[in-house]
Parts: structure tokens; C-alpha cells; sequence
């Protein structure tokens, strides 16, 4: 259907019809990011990806929800940060 055809049946002007559907859009992304926040982890379920995680063996999109919960969580960054500290102070006296 062209904007024309929705404005027609609508009884609405062309313009009109564009920034409801623009807004549509908007809201659609906005639903559609919610959505997918769903799939977060809670701190239980985010602990022991810790390791894998930061020994790169998590698939992507687990990675990513690990690291998503790692920048919200304060316990988890710093126990990444203590554990990062520690490799490279391991590496540094080889
Ligand atoms: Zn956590």
C-alpha cells in the first residue's frame, strides 16, 4: 500500500500517515530491543561463563550476554579485573 492509498483510506493527509508510521518504526525497534533484553543473564547464570568467557570458548551470542551482564554488574567486573591483573602480572615475570 503507498502512503496515498493509507491517507485515502484512513481520511488522513499523506504527512500524517508518514510520522504514524515513522513512529511505528521507532516503537517496533524500541519492543524489538526490549525483547531481546529478556535474554539477560543474572549474576547465578553469568558466574560461571566467567572463565570460558574470558578464555574466548563462549559462542557469540552468549559472549555477548556475558559481557552485556559484566558492564552492569560490579561483582563481575571485578572479578574479571583481579582475574586480568593476575595474567599479566604472570606474563610479565616470564
Ligand atoms: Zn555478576
Amino acid at each position: 500500500m503507498s502512503y496515498r492509498q493509507i491517507a485515502r483510506t484512513l481520511k488522513m493527509s499523506e504527512s500524517a500517515v508518514e510520522t504514524l508510521l515513522y513512529r511505528a518504526r521507532l516503537r517496533f525497534k524500541e519492543e524489538y530491543l526490549a525483547s531481546q533484553r529478556e535474554g539477560e543473564l543474572s549474576h547465578e547464570e553469568a558466574l560461571p561463563l566467567l572463565a570460558p568467557y574470558l578464555a574466548g570458548k563462549l559462542r557469540r551470542p552468549q559472549a555477548e550476554a556475558v559481557r552485556d551482564h559484566i558492564a552492569t554488574c560490579a561483582k563481575c567486573a571485578r572479578r574479571i579485573g583481579r582475574r586480568r591483573l593476575k595474567e599479566q602480572r604472570r606474563s610479565a615475570t616470564r
